[in-house]
């Protein structure tokens, strides 16, 4: 096998790093979108080269052997996954970095090499082990909670108890204390310690997990992929890798970032989401009784209410994404833009599962940018809106966001799709959103429903437009 020397290792780190950062910048609107993800791809095979033929690597038989079994599993999965399921996706992949982070510890503390250190530089390399697992531990257990309850299959309620924080505090106090223990240790008798942190890490990583309820999970899915960073990082601290250290850092404050950022979209304190010390629900108080009562609509007297209507706008939801119903909605969109109607979007920072869900979807089937606007920019003009067509979303337009301070969402800020003149309401039944929360815009005497799924109704309502 051909061996790359030192310098030019370094120089190919570098040029991967450069990538990784026109890739970021370039993820970070629609239009260059798909050249950011190209410089990721380029990037991540300079920089797979470069780890595999640099000096002192061996055995690249079983490397590549590896890499190939792996890269067939990871073509395979994302042909098949669903455009709704990818938020698992994301999940499951960022516990893969966690449980590599913590294989990466044991693996670095039992090496030969680093036992032969001695004195600061020895110390400093126990420390990154120890925070290196504990970071991982965490993000692994942490990660599969959040794709068994993004795949509908732990409970999206918030699972919680009053003792929770100080039980949490107890044990990040426990870690602490074994960190120290285990920096004291001599030769690999600090496996206990190491053992004793990774298995209560792990725990941490479940409980801090469950404890948030389904509408914080947006800021869980951001802050996971921020501590899946940090774990890549530490990785290249204990392997003495520059690039992992770079990249890790690149994913970790991104992550960070973007956690950031959808808290305060979610008007939630970021601290308050990932502790899990209650998110806008006040304790205590009785939810609101909903008044009104829930009238419906047929598709023909939909699309007579379109045919009628100056200005519309579409609020999309998770729901569009299950039907895959963006593509009749653009012929939706075209059939009432030649009709002379105004037809905007309204999207909201968390509607789907995924940050920018909806602008994907969208996009994919090819509805303008400049129709696509965010929730700030158009909730000033719904009350000179004539239609509001919710299509499968339910949390992000729900009124008791504003005036129900014992809902789970309260404080969140939501789209006032209740101020314009009429709202249909496009689902299949009067089931509540991944909040769990019952939704009293429906029972405005301004709302209408139509049941069924999206996809089937948007073409309906279509076949009436045309007639
Ligand atoms: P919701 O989950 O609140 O509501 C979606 C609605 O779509 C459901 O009530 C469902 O009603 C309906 N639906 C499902 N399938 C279909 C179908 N085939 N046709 C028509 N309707 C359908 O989605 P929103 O987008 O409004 O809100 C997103 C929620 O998810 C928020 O609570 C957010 O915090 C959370 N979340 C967001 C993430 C993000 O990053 N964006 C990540 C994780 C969670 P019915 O069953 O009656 O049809």
């Amino acid at each position: 096998m051909i061996e790359i020397a030192k310098e030019i290792q370094t120089a190919a780190y570098l040029f991967a790093s450069i990538l990784f950062i026109l890739s970021l910048s370039g993820l970070s609107s629609q239009e260059s979108a798909k050249r950011g993800v190209l410089y990721g791809i380029v990037g991540m095979i300079v920089a797979i080269l470069a780890t595999v033929m640099g000096r002192g690597v061996e055995g690249h038989i079983y490397i590549i052997a590896a890499i190939a079994i792996a890269s067939v599993i990871g073509i395979m999965v994302a042909r098949k996954v669903e455009m709704t399921a990818m938020p698992q996706l994301v999940a499951i992949l960022h516990s893969f970095v966690g449980l590599a982070a913590v294989l990466v510890g044991f693996g670095s503390y039992l090496d030969p090499s680093t036992q032969n250190l001695s004195g600061a530089e020895h110390t400093i390399h126990l420390v990154e082990v120890f925070i290196g697992i504990f970071i991982g531990a965490i993000t692994f257990t942490g990660s599969i909670i959040a794709w068994g309850k993004l795949d509908g299959k732990v409970p999206s309620k918030p699972w919680s108890f009053s003792g929770l924080q100080l039980m949490n505090l107890t044990l990040l106090v426990a870690c602490v204390v074994l960190g120290v223990l285990f920096c004291k240790a001599e030769g690999t008798s600090g496996m206990l310690y190491l053992g004793i942190m990774t298995a209560i890490a792990s725990f941490i990583g479940v409980v801090l997990v469950m404890a948030i309820g389904g509408g914080d999970m947006p800021v869980v899915v951001s802050m996971l992929n921020s501590y899946s960073g940090w774990a890549a990082s530490a990785a290249g601290f204990m392997l003495g890798n520059d690039l992992l250290i770079v990249t890790g850092a690149l994913v970790g404050s991104s992550g960070a970032i973007l956690s950031m950022h959808m808290c305060h979209a979610m008007n939630r304190s970021f601290f308050s989401v990932i502790f899990a010390s209650g998110g806008g629900a006040a304790k205590g108080l009785e939810k609101k009784a909903i008044e009104g009562e829930v009238t419906s609509l047929n598709h023909e007297e939909v699309a007579t209410l379109l045919k009628e209507a100056k200005s519309v706008v579409i609020v999309p939801g998770y729901g569009m994404a299950v039907a895959k119903a963006q593509y009749p909605i653009y012929d939706l969109v075209q059939t009432l833009r030649k009709a002379g109607k105004n037809v905007r979007f309204a999207i909201h920072p968390v509607a789907g599962r995924l940050p920018g869900h909806m602008n994907v979807l969208l996009a994919e089937a090819n509805v303008p940018y400049d129709i696509v606007l965010e929730m700030d920019e158009i909730n000033d003009d719904m009350p000179d809106t004539d239609v509001v067509m919710v299509i499968g979303a339910n949390d992000v337009v729900n009124p008791s966001a504003q005036d129900d301070p014992a809902s789970s969402i309260y404080g969140m800020p939501v789209i006032e799709a209740w101020k314009a003149e009429k709202v249909i309401i496009m689902k299949r039944s009067m089931s509540a959103g991944y909040s769990g929360e019952d939704n009293p815009l429906f029972y405005k005497p301004n709302s209408e429903m139509l049941y069924g799924d999206a996809k089937a109704s948007v073409e309906k309502i279509l076949t009436y437009l045309k007639a």
